[in-house]
């Protein structure tokens, strides 16, 4: 298939008038495309509450929030979980993010991508967290991530770490150690609402002026990541919401995240919203960070992967417009809006999502 494109945005700069080649037959025009489409560094596809309230950091937030779904009993379903993680998927794909790194339950992540006829590229990164019931410590996740990347050794696997404060040193150490070891992505929440850089270079003994490794999500608080070679995940829709606050050095920022895609929306409102908070003069960057962005931190391939629109570069730099096609891989997985092979259009999914979400709150009430 041949795609004409008016602007064509590549990490190797814009190109005008320039040709593309899917898989497929025919051929289509776009005004706008981005190759890759958007990452999203940071997604937890099944948080469906948060419970509400503004807090001064996520300690507090942890502590105080008071959730109208049993968080642990839902992530034990694994079926509900992982058409949670599926649905999640679908409206990331629609609105051209072509690249997802999911944290939460990383079983149910990972069958939600396997049982998807048309998706955006993954990174599976379990959670290690220690301090509440039905999650992973730092050991039974090292397995967990042996075990999914012997099942289909295309699919990256990683290692996140819920937070400092819970898991234990011990735990954090090891999962380090081991992402060294495996050479595989390590994650974190950090700095969001209290500055943890300090802790955090004592606890792995990083030294100033070496390459970590460390992907650090949050990081509204304290400055300097970028000296341990520590790659800051942005998520501003989740900050503005918790925190009514979100980091204010764009410079900073290695890539977004939608944090949670069933509740806020995907990348690409995640993008918009830094955007609007960080003023439009930004946007080449923050475009720069929102697309290949992701990719760079989990090392994954982006050729192939693209979204199209049918308006102009500056309306897509702004976050304001929608893909009319996106492929992955080479191949078309949405076709004039909707998904191919599934039929479903973004209101379709939009609804699902609802529907998901009513289930959760219906079958696992707090108690
Ligand atoms: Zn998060």
């Amino acid at each position: 298939m041949e795609v004409e494109v008016g602007a064509l945005l590549t990490p190797k700069g814009v190109f005008e008038n320039a040709r593309l080649r899917l898989r497929g037959e025919g051929s289509l025009y776009a005004e706008t495309a981005l190759v890759p489409g958007f990452s999203d560094a940071h997604a937890h596809p099944q948080v469906v509450d948060y419970g509400g309230g503004r807090w001064g950091n996520a300690y507090e937030w942890m502590a105080g929030r008071k959730l109208r779904v049993d968080e642990a009993a839902l992530r034990a379903d694994m079926e509900l979980s992982s058409r949670l993680a599926a649905a999640a998927l679908l409206r990331e794909l629609l609105d051209g993010v072509t690249m997802v790194a999911m944290v939460g339950r990383g079983e149910a992540n990972f069958a939600a991508y396997r049982r998807l006829p048309v998706k955006p590229r993954v990174a599976l990164l379990p959670t290690i967290l220690e301090s509440s019931r039905g999650w992973l410590n730092a050991w039974d996740a090292i397995d967990l991530l042996i075990t999914l990347s012997s099942l289909d050794g295309a699919v990256p696997v990683g290692l996140f770490v819920h937070s400092l404060g819970h898991v234990s040193r011990e735990s954090l150490r090891a999962a380090y150690e081991a992402s060294k070891t495996l050479e595989v992505p390590f994650a974190l929440h950090l700095s969001e609402g209290v500055d943890e850089l300090p802790q955090l270079v004592e606890a792995l003994g990083l030294r100033e002026g070496e390459d970590s490794g460390v992907i650090a999500v949050h990081c509204i608080s304290g400055s300097g990541y970028k000296r341990y070679g520590i790659r800051v995940v942005h998520c501003p829709l989740s900050n503005l919401t918790l925190y009514g606050r979100t980091l204010s050095d764009v410079s900073e920022v290695d890539a977004l995240g939608s944090d949670w895609p069933l509740l806020l929306g995907s990348a690409l409102a995640a993008y918009r919203a830094a955007v609007e908070v960080h003023g439009v003069e930004r946007a080449p960057l923050l475009l720069e960070r929102a697309t290949v962005g992701g990719y760079r931190l989990y090392g994954l391939e982006w050729r192939g992967d693209a979204a199209f629109f049918d308006e102009p570069l500056e309306r897509v730099a702004e976050g304001s417009a929608l893909p009319r096609f996106v492929a992955v891989r080479g191949e078309l997985a949405v076709a004039e809006g909707e998904l191919v092979g599934l039929g479903k259009t973004r209101a379709d999914v939009e609804r699902e999502i609802r529907e998901l979400i009513k289930l959760a709150e219906e079958r696992y009430p707090a108690s």
